[in-house]
């Protein structure tokens, strides 16, 4: 699977979702320069209260 940018995983983002175009593919990493997080919950709690909003389906 070809990365959307030249298959550079950027190391300093991890991410398993292989779903999102800007995953690297061949690596679980985020391929973009930096990325937005943020929550769908008036208070999180944990990781699972996050989201991150940089994510566009394939
Ligand atoms: S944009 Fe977000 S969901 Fe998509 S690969 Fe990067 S870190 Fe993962």
């Amino acid at each position: 699977m070809a990365c959307c940018n030249n298959n550079k995983a950027n190391n300093s983002i991890e991410c398993t979702v292989t779903e999102c175009k800007y995953h690297c593919g061949d690596a679980n990493y985020c391929s973009l320069n930096s990325i937005k997080v943020g929550t769908h919950e008036a208070n999180p709690t944990m990781p699972e209260c996050t989201d991150c909003q940089s994510f566009m389906k394939k």
